[in-house]
């Protein structure tokens, strides 16, 4: 199976695109602070001036060492500097007056640490929270994402396969919100974008490095570049947790995660609560003596497989490890003591797409971004944003 995975990827390597430039008109507008909605933050310039508008009026100019508070206010945006009161607005924007900078951003109302962007802002009142949209140049939005979603301590190669998946994840998600007039929200819900990338300079040149490359299928279309912690040794097929299938979204083995912090893990629960949940919640038989020894000793087979099946009642894993609050749905089931059940599983999350944990070991060992991303998703391209309107023409 590698071998052949092997050759496959020198196969695709040759449909390698050149990087070729990103248009400097890709911003992408990202609704930050979304999911703790400030009543109250502090805006103050980290190097070069910021204009102020107050419903398109110039109001203020914010130069570095100054700052301006924002106050959610009677429906109205109340602004006031260090020593003045500016006024109330619906609408107020801070924009970067030349070149390119960052301004450091604070929520006072609930209390969080201090994040730093690029790019511009907007700033409305919805019910008593303001909403903040970053006006951000895609790089840049990536490199904060992956600093955010991959740490600060991988190497090139790896930060090269994140940023073309957030990159590709970013794309096919711009409509996301479109009815609250942004693109992406700062969250989980789509991609945590807590800041500029602050700490590795590895990771701007990752993205410098990427610039503009995505993932597409065999149909020159934007893949859903789906990726989890640790796929235990085998990823899944999308049908087998999402409803739908995907062709570049299939089982592949992984020896490379099997080592690694996320590979294992164990739970154990109560006996009676387990009896108690597959009768409750799957009207399992647990009253007949073979049905109950199927359910107290379970291996799963090689492959993997939707279902806990070993009794002619298939248990549907995703919803067993949603219910349970378990790391993945690859795991065995046997009974300890006279009163426990252990479940011992391999992986985390849902082991759809790329296997973060065996992508790390894979750049660590010297593999080049290209053909990591090959190895987890099946039959893709990578492909510069720019030239995707010639190859679909
Ligand atoms: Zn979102
Ligand atoms: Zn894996």
């Amino acid at each position: 199976m590698k071998i052949f995975l092997y050759f496959a990827f020198n196969f695709f390597s040759l449909l390698f695109l050149p990087i070729s430039l990103f248009s400097a008109t890709n911003t992408v507008n990202i609704s930050i602070y979304n999911d703790s909605k400030p009543s109250s933050v502090i805006i103050s310039p980290f190097d070069g001036g910021y204009e102020v508008k107050g419903d398109d009026k110039f109001i203020y100019q914010l130069e570095p060492k100054d700052a301006i508070q924002i106050i959610s206010e009677d429906n109205l945006i109340y602004v006031k500097t260090l020593n003045q009161t500016l006024g109330k607005f619906t609408r107020l924007k801070v924009i970067r007056k030349q070149g390119a900078g960052t301004f450091k951003i604070k929520s006072l109302i609930p209390n969080t640490e201090e994040r730093v962007y690029f790019g511009n802002l907007s700033l409305s009142v919805y019910g008593k929270k303001i909403k903040i949209i970053n006006h951000v140049n895609i790089e840049d939005y990536i490199s904060g994402v992956v600093e955010s979603e991959a740490g600060t301590k991988q190497n090139l190669e790896y930060y090269k396969v994140q940023s073309i998946i957030c990159r590709t994840y970013a794309l096919s998600n711009l409509r996301k919100h479109a009815e609250e007039g942004f693109h992406l929200c700062d969250g989980t819900h789509c991609q945590v974008y807590y800041s500029k990338n602050r700490i590795n300079p590895e990771i701007t040149k990752a993205t410098e490095e990427t610039k503009g490359l995505v993932i597409v299928d065999s149909d020159i279309n934007i893949i859903t570049a789906a990726f989890h912690s640790n796929c235990g040794g085998q990823t899944v097929n999308a049908e087998d947790v999402w409803k739908y299938s995907l062709p570049y979204l299939k089982s592949v083995c992984d020896t490379f995660c099997t080592a690694q912090p996320h590979a294992s893990w164990q739970k154990k629960i109560p006996l009676s609560n387990w009896i108690n949940y597959l009768d409750k919640k799957h009207n399992y038989p647990v009253n007949d003596s073979i049905y109950l020894a199927c359910a107290l000793n379970y291996i799963p087979p090689p492959d993997r497989n939707p279902h806990l099946l070993n009794t002619d009642i298939p248990l549907p894993l995703k919803e067993m490890r949603k219910d349970l609050d378990l790391r993945s749905t690859c795991f065995s089931i046997s009974k300890i003591e006279s009163d426990s059940v252990l479940i011992t599983g391999n992986g985390y999350g849902h082991g759809v797409g790329l296997c973060q944990e065996g992508a790390m070991k894979m750049a660590e060992r010297g593999i080049p971004f290209d053909k990591i991303l090959h190895y987890y998703y099946t039959n893709i391209h990578l492909i510069d944003l720019s030239l995707l309107d010639f190859f679909k023409d």
